[in-house]
């Protein structure tokens, strides 16, 4: 039996807030590899990390290739190499590229080490150790922080996963304004949606695929099968061109930083969760638009947020009331509340108590401390100082989801449309 051996190559932190993008890096990559007749094993993969390490770009992500670890391995080596040395930003003090190449098996605590990367923090200092570990090859540059993503990003399962087509720009139109046709990116939503997704925020009349910064991207469009990428991407019009395109696959949108928390009180700063709880208080807005409140169970309480970038989700979030049973998906942030990312409704609290009808028809009020109702009308009176249960119809449903909207979401967040995937 013959064994093929593979090898692994795992980039990230290459990119600045001025340009650049590691998938944009990958992909001129591959396109020197397909010269020199190396092929990909599988996709190339972006892969999302913790959405609070505090040295992020933007979206904490990280690329990782496989090839077959033949004869030309080390050409495909001095590719990588020469290629992050050439492109990345290293003008930024921020930008410190790690490349790392791995030619063992993922093993079980290399996959254990993807998941810290996602739930934890990890210093350069242990990301080296453990490279050291297991055998990596491991190549910094400047501080070489991207080693701790790029070990990660290769040795992540991905038994959930959805693809990202992204098409790039002329290296001369960085940093120039985008053309796209919006109203062809309404059509491709339109014909492509659930199997695409993410496309447009429709609340805001935001098209989500154009990137907002002056990154080589011209637009990147998210699915479930590359199929529908390939039909949405002969929808969308460009009038500038399209320089190359490379599909990846990735844990975006698979929930993947989320952690399942049995009760409030286990949950920790800069962790992402989802926990059950009931609501304790009407959810109040604060200055800025921020909106507050706390839920609870029998181990403690926390307080949840839902922020003005949410923008209409917070109309949602008011419609609830104390006594629901929510379970929220979300992580715990810098000012120690849990930013709502979605939510479900476990039960409702739809019954309010009022105070009997007389009667004559009318409600009474109350009589005094413990003195029973009284009917302001007629003058009847009751010595009971129960009030009376009263079903209420409410804006929200039972078992159903509520998300932010697509403009203020995570590139991990599952959205409501992909709930049925596990
Ligand atoms: P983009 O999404 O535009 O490619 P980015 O947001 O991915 O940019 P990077 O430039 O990749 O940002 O920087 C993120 C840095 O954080 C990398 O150096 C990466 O190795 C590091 N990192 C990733 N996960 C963790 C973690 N769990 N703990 C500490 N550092 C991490």
């Amino acid at each position: 039996m013959i064994l093929i051996k593979y090898l692994y190559i795992g980039i990230d932190d290459t990119d600045s807030p001025d340009g650049m993008c590691t998938t944009y890096l990958a992909s001129q990559i591959i396109n020197k590899f397909k010269e020199c007749g190396i092929d990909l094993v599988d996709f190339p993969r972006l892969i999302r990390l913790n959405p609070f390490a505090r040295f992020k770009t933007r979206g904490n992500g990280g690329v990782s290739l496989k090839i077959l670890n033949d004869s030309k391995a080390d050409l495909a080596k001095k590719i990588v190499l020469d290629e992050v040395s050439k492109l990345s930003m290293f003008d930024c003090d921020n930008t410190n590229p790690g490349v790392i190449f791995y030619d063992g098996e993922i093993t079980r605590e290399m996959e254990d080490y993807a998941f810290r990367a996602i739930y934890e923090f990890i210093t350069i200092e242990e990301a080296e150790e453990f490279g050291k570990s297991i055998g990596c090859e491991i190549h910094k540059f400047k501080k070489g922080r991207g080693i701790i993503g790029s070990i990660a990003a290769i040795s992540l399962p991905l038994n959930d996963f959805t693809y990202e087509l992204l098409t790039y720009r002329d290296p001369q139109n960085f940093g120039t304004e985008r053309c796209i046709d919006y109203e062809s990116v309404y059509e491709m939503d339109k014909k492509t949606f659930p199997d695409t997704f993410e496309n447009i925020d429709y609340s805001e009349g935001y098209i989500a695929i154009e990137p907002k910064t002056p990154c080589p991207v011209l637009y990147g469009i998210r699915s479930n099968d590359v199929d529908s990428l390939k039909i949405a991407k002969n929808i969308v019009k460009v009038s500038e061109p399209i320089d190359d395109w490379c599909i990846f696959k990735t844990n975006q949108h698979t929930d993947m930083h989320i952690q399942k928390a049995d009760k409030i009180s286990s949950m920790k700063q800069f962790g992402c969760y989802c926990v059950c709880g009931q609501v304790k208080n009407k959810p109040i807005v604060i200055d800025g638009g921020h909106m507050f409140f706390y839920i609870q169970d029998g181990s403690g309480e926390i307080e949840c947020a839902a922020y003005e970038p949410t923008k209409n989700f917070r109309k949602t979030v008011s419609y609830l009331r104390p006594g629901d049973i929510i379970r929220v998906y979300g992580g715990i942030g810098e000012q120690n509340t849990f930013n709502i990312e979605k939510f479900q409704v476990i039960e409702l609290n739809d019954v309010e108590y009022k105070n009997p009808i007389c009667e004559c028809g009318k409600r009474m009020t109350s009589a005094g401390r413990n003195k029973g109702f009284k009917c302001k009308k007629c003058g009847n009176k009751i010595e009971s100082n129960e009030k009376v249960p009263i079903k209420i119809s409410r804006n929200l449903k039972n078992a159903q989801f509520y998300e932010t909207p697509v403009s203020a979401r995570r590139h991990l967040s599952k959205p409501i449309c992909r709930m049925h995937f596990d």
